[in-house]
């Protein structure tokens, strides 16, 4: 007889699960801890089933679960309506960073605690969005696709292909990820980097970057906060968007948020496919007030056939960038939430609930983060 279940939800691997070792994030391979959990006297049911909501697996084994484990990259959306059929439920743990799937009020109206593993995979993000900015100003999808397809139209690639030396870069929130975004941008030489956060980074943050700037550039005083997000926006030839999907966020780059930007600027969004409105981003793209869009975050994951960004171009038939949700799963991500998912497992096996901070997005009824809670600062 088990304590209770533990439901795990990951994408497929199918014949990857078994080629690398350390594809743990698949539901083949269910994280590494498939042991550790039966060790605890519980039982893991391990599926990819998600969708439709209602009559999936998760569905079904929902019901009497007690803990629900699942990714960003194929969430588990764990609405309301599924949490109100899942009277055992006391904790949704994210295997990963951004607990948007699971509805945080509801969870906290049931008592759910919702973890997540805070920094597991922010350089992952991080390198991603640098290569996404780098793909997108240099106009890397369309060359690489005549090289493949045999073509050599240097001019076709080359006229909507710029240096990023010189340009200025912003990030939409300065956390963790924004961070590291502006911290790897400065070996590019931009003429500056600036940011919107609801908080001002320490000094000695500040300065480690201006530092940098000076040693490889020549030039301190690269970084600069800017306190209106429309005055930021109006200034910058990239923007970066790195901050969690919240009530404030969703939505937040619309046809009017995005007329504000300089003409031909590229957009690169690795935070959460919600935070742009799809629509308005493939107008933007098609009408070339945007150069470039791209990214690895949907705002229904796996994307339908028929999402717009899947094939939106602008009008030098490039400048789209996406990829699916892969951007914090790479291997060495992949062993990093793992251990995090293990690690809060094991705080809530023991009964001390004793989770990092950091890792709590809301417990005993209440959100233990300013992004996704109410804000009362007025910001
Ligand atoms: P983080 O360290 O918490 O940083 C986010 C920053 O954004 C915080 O400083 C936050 O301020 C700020 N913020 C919140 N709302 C804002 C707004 N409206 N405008 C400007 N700034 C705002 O989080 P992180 O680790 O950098 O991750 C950021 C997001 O990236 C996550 O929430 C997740 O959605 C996404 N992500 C994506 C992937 C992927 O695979 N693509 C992987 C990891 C994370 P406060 O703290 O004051 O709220």
């Amino acid at each position: 007889m088990s304590k209770g279940k533990v439901l795990l939800c990951l994408y497929r691997g199918g014949q990857h699960a078994h080629q690398v070792k350390g594809l743990l994030g698949c539901v083949e391979n269910e994280l590494g801890i498939r042991k550790y959990i039966e060790s605890k006297g519980y039982e893991l049911v391990s599926t990819d089933s998600k969708d439709p909501i209602g009559s999936s697996e998760v569905d079904k084994h929902l019901k009497d679960a007690e803990v629900v484990i699942t990714t960003p990259f194929y969430p588990a959306y764990i609405t309301k309506e599924r949490m109100a059929k899942a009277p055992n439920l006391k904790i949704c743990v994210t295997a990963g960073v951004g607990s948007d799937h699971v509805d945080l009020n509801a969870a906290n109206e049931h008592g759910i605690t919702v973890t997540e593993v805070t920094g597991s995979n922010v350089v992952s993000v991080s390198e991603h969005a640098v290569m996404t900015i780098l793909d997108l100003v240099r106009n890397f999808v369309p060359a690489h696709e005549q090289a493949v397809s045999k073509g050599w139209d240097i001019a076709g690639a080359a006229m909507n292909s710029y240096d990023l030396e010189g340009k200025t870069v912003a990030t939409v929130g300065a956390g963790r990820i924004g961070y590291r975004i502006l911290e790897r941008l400065i070996a590019f030489n931009p003429k500056k980097l600036y940011y919107y956060d609801y908080q001002g980074l320490s000094k000695e943050l500040v300065d480690r970057l201006n530092k940098a700037s000076e040693v490889l550039n020549g030039r301190g005083d690269i970084v600069e906060r800017v306190e209106n997000l429309e005055d930021m926006l109006g200034k910058s030839d990239v923007v970066t968007i790195n901050a969690p999907l919240h009530e404030k966020t969703k939505g937040l780059f619309n046809k009017e948020l995005i007329s504000k930007m300089k003409d031909g600027a590229w957009l690169v969004n690795t935070a959460r496919g919600a935070i742009c409105v799809a629509e308005d981003v493939a107008e933007a793209l098609e009408s070339g007030k945007l150069r470039g869009y791209g990214g690895d975050v949907w705002n229904v994951q796996p994307a339908p056939d028929n999402h717009p960004w899947r094939t939106m171009r602008n009008q030098f038939g490039g400048g789209n960038a996406m990829t699916p949700h892969i951007s914090g799963t790479s291997l060495d991500a992949q062993a990093r939430y793992s251990a995090g998912v293990q690690n809060i497992l094991e705080s809530y096996f023991s009964g001390k609930h004793d989770y990092r901070p950091q890792d709590v997005i809301v417990s005993g009824g209440r959100y233990a983060t300013k992004s996704y809670g109410e804000r009362n600062d007025g910001k």
